[in-house]
């Protein structure tokens, strides 16, 4: 027997409507690149977005184009946000971070027929511009007086690009499984991957992140998403504030200024952010430095990457405001797990309860997990026993664009994460794939090890990788960076004694004078491995 129930489809169109006829009076508030602080409500959005849907209509935009936007957080890309995906096409957000190259081989994939871009990128774009065939029109996010000064042909303003158009405009009845946007993951190895959402995936990861014990999102609220929003749709929350009547603040190219976000924070009294550790340091030394209060700040949200402990410590000891760890990743839209204190875990004390902070949290309702071991069995939830983490949901990716689909044979999307999770179901990330190290059949997290390396005082960094083993496979090679101190390999390694199983040890260290990065700031294994490349143990 069926149920009766309406088949509604779930579009962001759906999102707008609601968003304009309820919350048309929550403010966003932005600073653009051609104004400091810009700010409108809800309502005066989706009335330009209705413009720009009627823009675009008249460049001859079709179902399924693809639109580009390499631009930062402001209420020029939200209004692309709602009228690219709603009027049918799709909204393509690229990194301006990336390599030129990857750039350029984002665009000719996605064959993007628009290229919207902020006036800072214009020289990126006068490099590129030869280069993407499948690009008919460049327009700078700005209005006609702030036209940057370039060599790209026939460049347009965005103001001047909907000013003459009428702001009603009637919205196409869309699929709820129709692609609405398409962001590219930038993997360490090969060629970018784009990961193409759909209008359902869209709707039903906002609801699940708004709930009270995931972003907890409501009318009271402020938010000022760090995140950038060509980075996994700014954690979705692009759709979930609107949806929720949430004040948006916007702090555009300004997400690394300690001043303008305190700023903004305490102008506008945000009461929660998201974003990556390393704003969240940046914010913290302002903040100390200048002596300043965030009172109306209670929640951060940090996701990206590890936190670290001292990040959740000052934060909270100096400014009364929590830190909440995140995981998810391009190809879960991206929310997987959200870290809330259970009663239970409120319970303990300040230091246990610390214990579950770092953790990466609990899994959100929509997403069904596995831990996998080496061979492919699920793992017991005991908080030791770690592995690969799988996930399948309505909003995990099931392949990638022009490419076949990628999930496994029970229908789970291997994350490439390495995790435990405990009897409380806080799930604790545990290294990469690629760099846990397979010693005869068991895992050896190289994570674990790299902080019992930097817990040493006089280690400034560590990296341990797996290196060949005649009898193991593989076993850890601990290389290390010391403060300008001697420090022995034996003294080291004696430091591990009693932290770590006796099989986990490092087999050998190197101290080296720095550690490899990538472009973005993150250790890389890669070089690493690769410098190390010859050496074997055993
Ligand atoms: P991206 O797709 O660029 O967002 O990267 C996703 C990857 O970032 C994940 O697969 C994890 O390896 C890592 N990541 C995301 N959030 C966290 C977190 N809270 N702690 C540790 N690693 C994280």
């Amino acid at each position: 027997m069926k149920g009766q129930m309406m088949d509604v489809p779930l579009t962001i169109t759906e999102i707008m409507r609601h968003a304009d006829r309820i919350n048309g009076e929550t403010e966003v508030v932005s600073v653009a690149y051609d104004n400091p602080r810009h700010r409108y409500t809800l309502s005066d959005a989706f009335k330009r977005t209705r413009k720009l849907a009627n823009a675009l209509k008249s460049l001859g935009i079709k179902k399924g184009d693809r639109i580009a936007t390499l631009a930062w957080n402001d209420y020029r890309h939200l209004e692309l946000y709602y009228a690219i995906s709603c009027s049918g096409s799709v909204l393509h957000t690229i990194n301006p971070r990336l390599f030129p190259e990857q750039i350029e081989y984002i665009i000719n994939h996605a064959e993007d027929g628009i290229v919207f871009f902020d006036p800072l990128f214009a020289p990126l774009i006068e490099g590129l511009q030869a280069k993407c065939p499948s690009v008919k029109h460049f327009i700078a996010l700005c209005d006609a007086a702030h036209l940057p000064e370039t060599s790209i042909p026939e460049l347009m303003d965005y103001e001047s690009f909907i000013e003459s158009h009428n702001d009603s405009f009637d919205w196409p009845q869309l699929a709820e499984d129709d692609a609405s946007s398409l962001c590219y993951t930038s993997g360490t190895t090969g060629h970018p991957k784009g990961v193409l959402y759909s209008h359902r995936s869209t709707v039903l990861h906002s609801l699940a992140s708004a709930l009270p014990d995931a972003f907890s999102l409501s009318v009271h609220d402020t938010v000022m998403p760090i995140v950038p929003m060509f980075h996994v749709n700014g954690w979705g929350l692009a759709y979930s504030a609107p949806m929720t009547g949430t004040k948006l603040v916007l702090p555009g190219p300004k997400m690394a200024d300690g001043e303008t976000l305190t700023d903004l924070i305490n102008n506008e009294e945000v009461t929660m952010t998201a974003g990556v550790p390393v704003v969240w340091l940046t914010l913290l030394e302002h903040l100390k430095q200048s002596d300043t209060q965030v009172p109306s700040l209670s929640r951060i949200i940090v996701g990206g990457s590890a936190c670290p402990e001292l990040l959740i410590q000052e934060y909270d000891e100096l400014f009364d405001v929590s830190v909440h760890h995140a995981w998810g990743m391009t190809e879960m839209s991206p929310l997987g797990t959200f870290n809330q204190m259970t009663p239970k875990i409120a319970a303990l004390s300040e230091q246990e309860q610390m214990a579950y902070k770092l953790k990466q949290g609990r899994i959100v309702f929509g997403v069904d997990m596995r831990i996998e071991d080496w061979q492919g069995e699920a793992v017991e939830w005991d908080g030791h026993q770690f592995g690969a983490v799988k996930v399948r949901g309505p909003w995990v990716a099931s392949g990638y664009y022009k490419q076949g689909e990628s999930i496994d044979s029970n229908g789970y999307f291997d994350t490439g994460d390495v995790a435990s999770i405990d009897p409380h179901g806080y799930m604790l990330i545990t290294d990469r794939s690629k760099d846990v190290i397979k010693s005869g059949g068991e895992w050896i997290s190289s994570i674990e090890l790299e902080n019992i390396a930097v817990g040493h005082p006089d280690i400034k960094e560590a990296a341990v990788i797996g290196v060949p083993h005649k009898k193991w496979g593989e076993r850890p090679l601990l290389i290390a960076v010391t403060r300008d101190v001697d420090v022995s390999a034996e003294e080291l390694l004696a430091h591990f004694e009693g932290k770590v199983a006796k099989f986990c040890m490092p087999d050998a260290v190197e101290f080296i004078k720095e550690l490899p990065h990538t472009a973005t700031g993150k250790l890389s294994k890669k070089d690493l491995r690769e410098q190390f490349a010859s050496y074997v143990l055993g």
